[in-house]
């Protein structure tokens, strides 16, 4: 999303919404209320399909009073060679129309008419292919777009999804940079290219993250949006893609040719299966709670007033600050999010799905999304933004918020909590954090520690995001420090530590990602974050050139011994399954935390690992973090201790020798780690 709003922030609409009453308990405002009784249809023929007796169309849009699909042989010029008149079915709602011919290599759009008019064209909302821009649905024969050896492609098995390392890009800031070696830059072709390298001959691209030994990507949105245009791809613009138009066709700029829809098609599967035979699981960015445009989107072309959200006088409601929000709370509008995430698991392999601001949808429509895409793939990790960015007509206890994620079994919500007590609030640049010598953030970091669990030794009244323990699963948190959104985490540093030697910000950058790996959930890292990449202080970089946005991959170089510490906390993490415990049970056994008096001794925080946690080989791990801009001293217990990682070093096979415990001092910013059998 292009702005967050923290929970904090949350809490504040969410009680002047109370307040308000605006939330009505039955979620519909009094103008919405009047979709509830619409026919609604359920069959998988919706809009278009092609088979031995024809191409067929069926358009749902019950308040229709015509209906017209109209035949091109082109995706974005001349005029129709075919209109053809559509039936209506009032029972279902939905228009069709058929002719006896495969139209393959035509396009089509759908038009209403509507209050007495005919309304714009539109390729409808499920068009699987479109022409350039998008304007129009293309007809063309998707088992023909799969790439060799797709019957057998297959994502990485997920047993546990605390055992998930996500990695978040963008395609273009992978790969711009002349210093990528990429030929096809921009590209989803990009990630296909095996064997580049930086002028310093390190790896980049997919080998970079074979390299570093994360499990998933997880790419910002790829459906086909709206700002980027297509036929200037020389213009090179960037965008992050928060504006969704045809949901269930990717992006044409990725594309090496946008004007033939199936090439989108072919090489966004050639990325997944590339990925896939890395070992790597592909999550895809899913924006289904707001569209680009209000009145001009292909929802409101279809099915006026049904798909968004209004306030009782009939504006549109705009939880996502981007002038609209969707409806999942109606039947056609859940079911639309249902099916296109089956789609996109279906058709392109896809093994996860992000939702941006997922607290617009409903609980029970992300509950449905879970239980169908655990049904094609239970390794399928879906994951989202426990907020909205704007009050909402959908009730509170409704909204699929990061405080209702224990109504959500199977999917998992980012902890702000960790995020802003590490590194400090992201809403000021120069605020410090636990990690960046800030005392009081010692109870927020344990929050995050035990990924939101109840456990006895966390005092959750001292939260400074959430006042109690909101997850019943470690599987239902994703902790971080920085993604896209706001400052990179370099960034952050810089602004905070401004003064400070480069040093000491790489220290604090060690520092807050091994909080991040070795906590309980879901760990996620934001690209380049390995190599110390920056966005040159900009906070909100969507729109920003590549020149900002580009990850420069001779840092790789210059912080090799960054990328090398981070490699190894990733291994680490991977070795040893008592990072990654599986109940707030076992958590709460075998998770304990030191005695430290926060007010006499800040930025210190120590807990154990105990009797070999989650079937750890180690018998015990001891986890010491010390946040101060000065050395900090801890009693180890006595004992045969392998040093795993001390003063900004780490290595998880006992080359860093061995302690006897009793005294330790860490130094400034680091982690200690040691390990006994
Ligand atoms: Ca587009």
């Amino acid at each position: 999303m292009k702005f967050i709003f923290s929970s904090t922030m949350t809490a504040a609409f969410l009680a002047a919404a109370a307040m308000l009453s605006h939330a009505t308990s039955d979620a519909q405002s009094r103008y919405d209320a009047r979709f509830i009784d619409y026919p609604t249809y359920s069959g998988d023929d919706l809009e278009l399909t092609v088979d031995n007796s024809g191409t067929h169309f069926r358009l749902w849009s019950p308040e229709a009073q015509d209906a017209r699909v109209n035949i091109y042989d082109n995706g974005h010029t001349g005029s129709p060679s075919l209109v053809l008149t559509m039936h209506h079915d009032a029972a279902t709602g939905t228009w069709t129309a058929s002719v006896p011919e495969k139209l393959y290599g035509k396009f089509y759009t759908f038009q209403i008419k509507w209050n007495g008019e005919w309304k714009n064209e539109t390729p409808g909302v499920w068009a699987k292919a479109v022409g350039v821009n998008g304007k129009r649905g293309a007809i063309i024969d998707l088992a023909k777009t799969d790439p060799e050896g797709w019957d057998n492609d297959k994502g990485p098995v997920v047993n546990n999804f605390s055992d998930v390392i996500v990695y978040e890009m963008h395609h273009r800031d992978m790969s711009m940079h002349p210093s990528s070696g990429i030929a096809n830059k921009g590209k989803f072709l990009a990630l296909t290219e095996a064997g580049t390298s930086s002028p310093l001959g390190e790896k980049t691209g997919i080998d970079h993250l074979k390299e570093l030994g994360v499990t998933h990507v997880h790419i910002l949105p790829s459906y086909d949006y709206n700002s980027v245009d297509e036929t200037n791809l020389q213009d090179n613009t960037y965008n992050w893609g928060y504006d969704p138009q045809n949901y269930n066709s990717p992006e044409g700029s990725y594309s090496t040719n946008p004007s033939d829809p199936a090439t989108r098609v072919k090489e966004m599967k050639k990325m997944v299966k590339a990925l896939h035979d890395a070992g790597i699981g592909v999550i895809m960015d899913v924006v289904y709670n707001h569209t680009a445009e209000n009145d001009g989107s292909n929802f409101e072309l279809t099915a006026p007033g049904y798909y968004h959200r209004h306030w009782d006088d009939g504006r549109y409601s705009d939880a996502s600050g981007c002038g609209n929000e969707t409806a999942s709370d109606l039947r056609q509008m859940q079911e639309y999010i249902i099916n296109s995430t089956k789609y996109w698991a279906d058709e392109y392999h896809i093994d996860g799905f992000r939702f941006d601001l997922m607290a617009i949808h409903d609980t029970e429509t992300m509950n449905k999304v879970a239980q169908e895409l655990k049904k094609i793939n239970p390794s399928i990790f879906v994951y989202g933004e426990g907020w909205t960015a704007g009050d909402s007509p959908l009730a509170i206890e409704k909204r699929a918020l990061k405080e209702n994620v224990s109504k959500m079994d199977g999917i998992a919500v980012f902890s702000d909590d960790l995020r802003d007590a590490v590194k400090g609030h992201y809403t000021d640049a120069k605020d410090r954090g636990f990690a960046t010598g800030k005392p009081g953030n010692e109870e927020t970091v344990k929050i995050g520690i035990v990924a939101a669990t109840p456990h006895p030794q966390v005092d959750y009244s001292k939260g400074n995001n959430s006042k109690f323990a909101y997850a019943k699963s470690p599987e239902m948190i994703v902790n971080y420090v920085s993604c896209h959104d706001d400052l990179t985490l370099t960034d952050k540093l810089r602004k905070s530590m401004e003064g400070e030697p480069e040093e000491n910000m790489i220290d604090a950058a060690k520092l807050a990602q091994t909080i991040v790996f070795t906590s309980q959930g879901t760990p996620f890292m934001f690209a380049g974050e390995e190599i110390f990449r920056d966005k040159q202080g900009v906070h909100n970089s969507y729109k920003s050139p590549d020149s900002i946005n580009a990850i420069n991959w001779e840092n790789k170089s210059k912080y090799r011994e960054l990328f090398d510490y981070y490699k190894e906390l990733i291994a680490l993490r991977k070795a040893h399954p008592a990072f990654r415990m599986t109940s707030a049970e076992d958590i709460a056994r075998h998770l304990v935390f030191d005695k430290i008096d926060s007010t006499k001794t800040p930025n210190l925080i120590s807990y154990s690992l105990k009797d070999n946690a989650n079937g750890d080989s180690w018998k015990e791990i001891k986890v010491v973090f010390n946040g101060a801009s000065h050395p900090q001293t801890v009693t180890v217990p006595k004992g045969k201790w392998m040093i795993v990682a001390k003063d900004g070093k780490m290595a998880h096979d006992g080359s860093l020798g061995a302690s006897a415990g009793g005294k330790m001092t860490l130094a400034p910013y680091s982690a200690l780690i040691l390990a006994r059998q």
